[in-house]
């Protein structure tokens, strides 16, 4: 059995703080404000595994008032949500996700961001697609006040 989830995370970016999306930090003058590492990429991802699970979302599993997840890598909370998946008998069959920010290029980054999607979900790299755009300067992120991220799953059942 085949089935499918979607997520969708925005983060505020703030002086201070590291970009980190897909596990990668990106040198710029501003970073991604949250609880954790403020991820969105990998929370948008997280939430769509959990949500083709039918494992409710991110904030269920890793709630921002729990001391435990501060500033924690958000690719510990993505093995942890694959995990969940397992558990449940689903495996990742591919994901295909959008990270919307004006600024900075993305596109040098994505193959280490892909690399370290597929290692954490025990998957091979041709099977993460990540994909970057601006908002052509509209909105929160044309504005460079925050970066979102959308994410597509489909998972397969492992067992009968
Ligand atoms: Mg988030």
């Amino acid at each position: 059995m085949f089935r499918i989830g979607n997520g969708y995370d925005v983060h505020r970016l703030v002086e201070g703080r590291k970009l980190i999306l897909g596990g990668v930090e990106i040198p710029h003058e501003t970073g991604l404000d949250g609880h954790s590492d403020a991820d969105a990429l990998l929370h948008a991802l997280c939430d769509a595994l959990l949500g083709a699970c039918g494992l409710a979302d991110i904030g269920q599993h890793f709630p921002d008032t729990d001391p435990r997840w501060k500033g924690i890598s958000s690719l510990l909370l993505l093995e942890e949500v694959g995990k969940l998946c397992a558990r449940e008998n689903f495996k990742l069959v591919n994901a295909d996700t959008i990270l919307v920010a004006q600024r900075p290029r993305l596109a040098p980054h994505l193959p280490r961001m892909r690399e370290n999607i597929a290692r954490a979900l025990h998957v091979e790299p041709r099977n993460i697609n990540i994909k970057a755009t601006t908002t052509e300067k509209l909105g929160f992120a044309g504005r460079e006040e925050g970066i979102a991220a959308y994410a597509v799953v489909l998972v397969e059942t492992t067992s009968a």
